[in-house]
């Protein structure tokens, strides 16, 4: 309202023409926003020898008037510039879907065409989010007195459990470079070399298959710091991230993030990136035969008894749904439907209703007593008006059913808020994990993760390869996790040893990792670091759980642009100079 009364001069995009009559209105749209041109009669001629449309570009001339009909929608809708002249700057052809804040291309057809997906409000928003978190990480890391230092792209393969992309070289036939799967190996080296603080925001390569939202090439703010312990890290980031929510959302968290044991995580969540912006923690009823809890209760009263199911499970978990315990048959039977679907890949469900007026009701009535659903509701925190969800079967498959169906039900009964932030470390990693395929072990993180000290010995002895713990975390916010690193491995010994634990060769070893063995002879300090995904933190902070519209140019579940349709073949000569056939 401040600019009625000022002489303008527009430029931008057409979004909408309206005509009536003689008089005609326009929506001109930039990166600003909206503005609304009107066109009076004097200019109809113009218009009619020279129509605009849709995505034409103009100039437009004019004076800031007052609205006579306003629009409480947008920033300028009490204003229009009347056009006294215009210029069309270039013309348009019907773009294929419409640029609007919602729109009705598909996914494939805005990504072919993602210089016209780009120009929709929803998606300028978004980069505009990613640029103020990545000025906000910046910033911060900075007043840290981190240092921002680039590290190649064409390297030797660095293991971060995918597979690489890999580059024929020219100069060297024959040969490959393999692009970063991250920096891990050179900010190693940046701290043998003395660059206490390190940091960068940078793209990192993995070629997995694309299952739930990843990036072939996705960016990570990558951080390394020398004579640091765990605590250290986990203070120096938690203020990055109190930093970053601040600045970028207005939201304060004062309170430092809890931490949870990677064990803890597992035995009360399910997974080892736990939602705890709500409690339903899981009940385990039937202790796992490999559990070395402190807190494992003998609950062999609890679930024994002429039910086999539950005697010849190997596991029972319980969640209590808060305030279900009215649920209708249908509504049972679809949620038993929901764990027998292959993604959950349970058999069944059992419930308990605990209902208001203090009696039971089960699926499990012909087995057991209402005393016995009585002490399992005890067991479970359950209260009058509660529904007890319980699933049995074989530890690992259902440990991660229950922590799939403690979401789902967090989902339905709406307590898993997107405006609400929690986050929280979690500790204590193992440091192997069993590969079935491969039938053996392999790092959890990677294997220039150090051990706890104290778990140092068991690598000599296989059958204790599973409880050995790491020195590494992972930042996790509601429920995914954000980002992950570990205390390294600075010694030439420790570092040999996991090579050979992880069954590579003296051989292998040295070739592959010869040159960071090497750098750990030479005065290597101790250091550790941690990278944070920037594409899921910003979508996170955007409040979305996709991370491809939160990239300016991404690539589809295939891997392929499909804008510029790569991969593509290559040219004969091209081929000839790589020695490829
Ligand atoms: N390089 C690790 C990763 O990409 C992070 C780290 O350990 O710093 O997950």
């Amino acid at each position: 309202m401040q600019h009625i009364g000022t002489e303008v001069t527009m430029a931008g995009w057409v979004q909408t023409v309206r005509k009536f009559g003689s008089i005609t209105f326009t929506d001109l749209r930039d990166r600003y926003g909206i503005t609304q041109l009107y066109f009076n009669e004097q200019l109809n001629p113009t218009l009619d020898r020279q129509p605009i449309g849709r995505e034409f570009v103009i100039q437009a001339k004019g004076k800031v008037v007052e609205r006579a009909s306003k629009n409480g929608k947008i920033p300028t809708g009490d204003i229009e510039v009347e056009v006294t002249e215009f210029t069309i700057l270039n013309s348009a052809a019907t773009p294929p879907f419409t640029i609007e804040e919602d729109t009705d291309g598909g996914d494939e057809l805005r990504m072919k065409y993602r210089y016209l997906d780009l120009r929709r409000p929803t998606l300028r928003r978004n980069l505009e989010l990613r640029y103020r978190v990545n000025r906000s990480v910046r910033n911060y890391l900075d007043t840290q007195g981190f240092w921002d230092i680039e590290t190649p792209f064409l390297i030797r393969s660095t293991p971060e459990g995918a597979r690489d992309f890999v580059v024929p070289s020219r100069m060297n036939e024959g040969q490959f470079y393999a692009l970063p799967q991250s920096p891990q190996t050179f900010k190693q080296l940046l701290m043998v070399s003395g660059y206490d603080r390190y940091y960068q925001i940078v793209k990192c390569f993995r070629d997995e298959d694309l299952r739930a939202d990843r990036q072939p090439e996705f960016s990570q703010v990558d951080c390394e710091m020398s004579f640091v312990e765990q605590e250290d890290i986990l203070n120096t980031f938690e203020g990055l991230f109190k930093h970053v929510f601040n600045d970028v959302k207005g939201v304060e968290i004062t309170e430092a993030f809890p931490r949870m044991t990677w064990d803890d995580s597992m035995w009360f969540y399910g997974n080892d990136k736990p939602d705890i912006r709500f409690g339903m923690t899981i009940g385990n009823i039937k202790t796992p035969v490999a559990a070395d809890r402190t807190d494992a209760t003998d609950t062999t009263s609890l679930w024994q008894g002429e039910f086999p199911v539950f005697n010849n499970a190997e596991t029972i978990l319980a969640i209590a749904a808060p305030g279900c315990s009215e649920y209708t048959r249908k509504q049972l039977d679809e949620l038993t439907e929901w764990v027998k679907r292959p993604q959950i890949g349970m058999s069944g469900l059992v419930y308990i209703k605990c209902n208001t007026d203090g009696t039971f009701k089960s699926s499990v009535d012909k087995f057991f007593t209402e005393d016995k659903l009585k002490a399992v509701a005890t067991f479970c925190n359950a209260k009058a008006g509660d529904l007890i969800l319980l699933l049995a079967g074989n530890e690992t498959r259902t440990r991660k059913a229950m922590s799939e169906l403690r979401l789902e039900m967090g989902n339905r009964l709406g307590f898993r808020n997107p405006d609400v932030y929690k986050p929280l470390w979690v500790i204590d990693f193992p440091l192997f994990e069993y590969d079935e395929d491969g039938n053996r072990w392999v790092a959890r993180h990677h294997p220039f993760t150090s051990p706890k000290p104290e778990h140092i010995e068991w690598m000599n002895d296989l059958s204790k390869y599973g409880a050995i713990k790491a020195n590494a975390y992972d930042i996790v916010l509601n429920g995914t996790e954000i980002g992950g690193g570990s205390i390294r491995i600075f010694h030439r010994d420790l570092q040999e040893k996991m090579f050979a634990a992880l069954g590579m060769s003296k051989e292998e070893a040295q070739e592959k990792f010869g040159f960071l063995m090497g750098a750990f002879e030479y005065g290597a300090p101790p250091h550790g670091g941690i990278a944070f995904g920037f594409d899921r933190l910003c979508a996170l902070l955007g409040g979305q759980e996709s991370i491809r519209d939160y990239i300016a140019f991404p690539k589809n579940n295939a891997g392929r642009d499909v804008m510029l349709d790569a991969p593509s073949d290559i040219d004969d000569t091209q081929k000839k100079e790589l020695g490829l056939k």
